[in-house]
């Protein structure tokens, strides 16, 4: 892949009229009045500069809510002219995209779906064709940077040159709180090896809930994302696509109130090698617990032995022994007599219990096998008898 990108720097397209930079608006235009609604109430804001309405939805199961299709562009248009926000929109296909150019919508986006099919961007791009239109390239569901940045490039080497890439997080199978697993290593990779593209960040898709949802913002601004896209709805609990992660125009501006805009030099390079030592210390207590549980296997092995020979369990000459050895060494290493010595009884108590549970066990498939015994003894000495 060449990692030379021709883009044009975001403040040369876009004012920026107080930071950080916001597109709202909810995730489906849904009808005139909530999409009027929502946007006059978001124009009240001063960071929100554009707004946001998904007319053709990407759902996972046909039936369901598929956006209002071309009449919500209408309704769009008002918002313009009342609100003078910006307007932008999801679009999937070469068809979406002239309807929403012929409609004066100024910014297109492809969102996570789309992103992953190069025959969609290339049709899109040829599409958008000489038109100066911004396009926000959304990352693919699966955590793969090539992909997002192969849509980008080739958009890119299309002659598009207002691109920004759309953070919203990853379709992930471990267990998380998040909808999509934020992996920040990812964008965080995109920005040292393509500075030149502007990055925002949509905590709606990421988070999937109302709750984590500042934290998120935060945290975007913390790692010097250029801007933000929230879903917004006038009503969330009415929301006919993604009501658990829309928040209120108003708990969107009590958000921005709470947020920390830290100074912007060394921010960024600072939170990148936070996060490097973040990932060593998840990496090390990794180990850690892999050991400890080796540890308390052999502590097992040790226990079968010891019930095999009849010993009993607490060896106070071993156990002296070893608190003294650990402590030391533990001093030379620079760790605390009460840190190691808190430590050790810790593992200690557990080690214990696990010999104790071993020989229970060990004792009792033992007395299942001499009760066995008599019994079959028993049988035999009947037979004998008769
Ligand atoms: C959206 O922004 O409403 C949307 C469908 O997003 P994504 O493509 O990120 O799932
Ligand atoms: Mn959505």
């Amino acid at each position: 892949m060449t990692e030379t990108f021709d883009i044009l720097p975001l403040q040369d397209w876009l004012t920026f009229p107080d930071l950080p930079f916001i597109i709202a608006g909810p995730c489906s235009a849904e009808s005139e009045s909530q999409v009027m609604s929502t946007a006059i109430e978001l124009a009240k804001i001063s960071q929100v500069r554009v707004f946001r309405a998904g007319i053709w939805k990407p759902r996972t199961r046909p039936g369901d809510f598929e956006g209002v299709g071309k009449k919500g562009l209408k309704w769009l248009q008002k918002v313009k002219q009342e609100t003078g926000l910006l307007l932008t929109v999801e679009v999937a296909n070469p068809v979406h995209v002239r309807e929403a150019l012929d409609h004066g919508i100024d910014i297109l986006w492809i969102g996570a779906r789309t992103v992953v099919n190069p025959f969609s961007i290339q049709e899109i791009g040829e599409t958008i064709g000489k038109a100066d239109v911004p396009v926000m390239v959304k990352n693919p569901l699966n955590p793969d940077l090539k992909t997002w940045l192969g849509a980008i490039e080739r958009l890119n080497q299309m002659g598009i040159k207002k691109l920004v890439a759309v953070h919203r997080g990853f379709s992930f199978f471990n267990r998380s709180p998040y909808r999509n697993a934020p992996m920040w290593e990812i964008p965080i990779e995109l920005k040292r090896l393509c500075p030149e593209i502007p990055i925002f960040v949509d905590p709606s898709h990421i988070c999937g809930n109302y709750e984590l949802i500042l934290p998120t913002i935060q945290k975007a601004l913390d790692l010097e994302m250029n801007g933000l896209m929230i879903e917004t709805h006038i009503d969330p609990s009415k929301a006919l696509t993604d009501k658990n992660q829309q928040i209120t125009p108003i708990q969107l501006k009590e958000m921005l109130g709470k947020l920390i805009l830290r100074r912007e030099s060394g921010g960024f390079e600072f939170e990148q090698k936070l996060e490097e030592l973040r990932s060593e210390i998840d990496k090390l207590d990794e180990e850690l617990i892999d050991i400890l549980a080796r540890r308390m296997s052999v502590v097992e092995e040790i226990g079968k032995y010891k019930q095999a020979n009849k010993i009993t369990i607490l060896q106070l000459k071993r156990w002296n022994y070893l608190i003294r050895d650990r402590i030391e060494t533990g001093i030379r290493m620079g760790l605390s007599r009460e840190f190691i010595l808190r430590l050790l009884e810790s593992v200690h108590e557990e080690g214990i219990q696990r010999q104790i549970d071993v020989m229970n066990r060990e004792d009792e498939g033992r007395r299942t096998k001499d009760e066995g015994r008599r019994t079959k003894d028993e049988g035999r000495g009947t037979r004998d008898e008769g």
